[in-house]
């Protein structure tokens, strides 16, 4: 699968946050300096996902105007845009933070790192290499995917 890269900007980073649980790689652009934005999607190969009408329409070869007003119906929108294959095998493989790909860690390593009733009920924990939190698979995590899992469900 050829992997699709994203930016989003300012008004979309909730999205952007659930398109990195969905495992895509997505920078953030909070700034106003619409030519730092586009020089970047260039410089990294990214699409732009934005709310400016006006940058939509003077860059359509690189920047996608997104409708929804909410982050399922935006969610839902790139999803059938871009991303048709199913791959469940993603889902929050990287770190929500900073879009790094997270590491697999033995359960004894995180041992004094996680509270101990988590240790205590998990095997399997991830490690961000760039800012050091640690993930596993507790109810926050299943409620995202499940969420993730409901875009896949023909309406
Ligand atoms: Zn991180």
């Amino acid at each position: 699968m050829k992997e699709i890269k994203f930016v989003v900007d300012g008004m979309l980073l909730g999205l952007g946050r659930w398109l990195r649980f969905l495992g895509c790689d997505v920078v953030f652009f909070s700034g106003r300096r619409k030519n730092f934005l586009l020089r970047l999607a260039e410089a990294e190969g990214r699409t732009i996902l934005s709310k400016d009408t006006r940058l939509c329409a003077e860059h359509p070869e690189r920047c996608i105007y997104v409708h929804g007003e909410n982050i399922q119906a935006q969610l839902q929108e790139v999803r059938s845009l871009f991303l048709q294959d199913y791959r469940p095998d993603l889902y929050l493989t990287r770190c929500s933070l900073c879009n790094q790909i997270l590491q697999k860690v033995t359960r004894e390593s995180v041992r004094n790192q996680v509270p101990e009733y988590v240790f205590d009920h998990h095997q399997d924990f991830r490690l961000c290499p760039v800012c050091h939190r640690i993930y596993w698979d507790g109810d926050h995590a299943r409620n995202i995917k499940k969420i993730l899992e409901s875009l896949w469900v023909t309406r």
